[in-house]
């Protein structure tokens, strides 16, 4: 049976190589997905006779579409967008909008792919998707971000439904873009607040939204620290971004008796041993929309360094990368080692590269992967969308309660996996096969 479930996963891979040999994002997401799940499928062969994870790779459907917009110097420009609806399996497709430089089909692809996997993971009816564009936000006016914004929704207007697509943000999309993708959408087609998350509280958002990813990191943090036997009360923690998913991390690790001594962008990063001030980093970053640099000139007892922080020689205990995929290389993962890191949870998406997570495997480094650890936001989201349903809001107590129950649930669901399977701590796995199982046995119910 183990033969037949490696032959399976080799022609599948090959399968995957020969029909999209350019999107090495997307195969390398799949791929180390698919060898951790080997285990389920030697136990559950109905999976392997239905081809669940066949279907599982391949997109339900990929969409691709031109956006013309015109800068405020009159120049007309055009811009690929992308959604992926990549499985309904569990519930509408659900997933952020990119605006990046570097988005792609395999991006795209690679994103909605383990969404498909987080998702499932937080207990909500939602299936996984993932947009966006390769447009740059960076240095854009407020009214460029409108037009592009609006030629984007143009065009993903008639892919998306509040039962059928409902996209939110994801890097270079906030509460703005939100705002101007929702006004798009309802002058083509009138008032439905349930089409899009992340929206404003005034126009059917969710109280504790902004705080979501990161509160439930830390929640997700504090029962996998507490699952070892140990806590968050007293340890020293690095945090990378000064964004919506660091401060909030920041905010709620401090609560829990945790020090965060640093915060970066992506020119720098400041280093305090006296722990890093939640308020005067929410001044630099909400208010003033400032560079972290500044928290230098405003703080004495802080340094600001050039570069990455995760080159930075201090003694520490937890690492949270929150600012973007890829800023740990197995380098950076080593040196954590050596100044003694014990746990990592990760904030952003893909934040660890393969050399990274081999390191922390090698060393037992306890690995919170970002589908579990960052699923927090995606969660609020879909809560965010029952509230739409009902027209009705929650308290921020009642979403922040039952965030909570949904992170710890996470934790408990890959302990549970890694344990049946005697996976030996292996967090990344138990969270690929915990979200994988109800997902195929969603699709195996519903037949092909
Ligand atoms: N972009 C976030 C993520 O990576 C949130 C997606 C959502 O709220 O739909 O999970």
């Amino acid at each position: 049976m183990a033969e037949d479930v490696e032959a399976y996963i080799k022609n599948l891979k090959e399968t995957i190589s020969q029909r999209d040999p350019n999107q090495p994002e997307f195969q390398e997401a799949v791929f180390t997905v698919l060898d951790t799940l080997k285990p389920v499928l030697v136990k559950h062969p109905e999976y392997v006779k239905a081809n669940i994870l066949g279907s599982l790779v391949e997109p339900e459907r990929a969409i691709q579409f031109r956006v013309p917009w015109q800068s405020d110097d009159g120049a007309y420009h055009v811009n690929r967008g992308f959604r992926v609806q990549f499985n309904s399996a569990i519930g509408p497709y659900k997933g952020g909008l990119r605006l990046h430089p570097s988005v792609n089909l395999s991006i795209v692809k690679f994103l909605g792919f383990e969404q498909i996997l987080k998702n499932s993971l937080t207990g909500l009816p939602i299936g996984g998707g993932k947009g966006g564009s390769d447009f740059n936000p960076k240095g854009k006016s407020d009214s460029e971000i409108m037009r592009f914004c609006q030629s984007f929704m143009t065009e993903l207007q008639r892919h998306i439904g509040p039962d059928l697509d409902v996209p939110a943000g994801d890097i270079g999309v906030g509460g703005r873009e939100i705002g101007y993708l929702y006004g798009q959408y309802k002058r083509l087609n009138g008032s439905q607040n349930g089409i899009l998350t992340g929206k404003g509280l005034e126009y059917g958002g969710s109280l504790a939204r902004t705080e979501a990813t990161g509160f439930g990191l830390i929640y997700y943090l504090d029962a996998l620290i507490k699952g070892q036997g140990d806590s968050l009360k007293g340890k020293k923690v690095k945090i990378s971004g000064s964004g919506n998913v660091a401060i909030y991390a920041l905010k709620k690790a401090t609560e829990n008796g945790a020090k965060v001594v640093t915060v970066s962008d992506s020119n720098g990063y400041v280093y305090d041993e006296n722990g890093i001030d939640l308020k005067t980093v929410q001044q630099i970053k909400e208010v003033e929309r400032g560079r972290i640099k500044e928290y230098a000139d405003k703080i004495s007892t802080a340094k600001y360094s050039e570069g990455s922080v995760w080159d930075l020689d201090i003694d520490y205990d937890i690492a949270l990368p929150c600012a973007t995929q890829n800023e740990i290389d197995g380098k950076q993962a080593a040196l954590a080692i050596k100044d003694g890191v014990k746990y990592v949870a990760e904030g952003a998406n893909m934040p660890s590269d393969s050399d990274a997570i081999a390191a922390y495997k090698d060393n037992n480094v306890i690995y919170g992967p970002a589908k579990a650890a960052n699923a927090g936001g995606v969660a609020v989201s879909a809560l965010e969308m029952s509230q739409n349903s009902e027209r009705l809001s929650w308290s921020f107590d009642d979403v922040d309660s039952r965030l909570k129950d949904i992170m710890e649930n996470i934790y408990k669901m890959s302990d549970d996996a890694d344990k049946e399977y005697g996976l030996e701590k292996d967090y990344q796995a138990g969270a690929n096969i915990a979200g994988f199982e109800k997902v195929a046995k969603a699709m195996l119910a519903q037949g092909l």
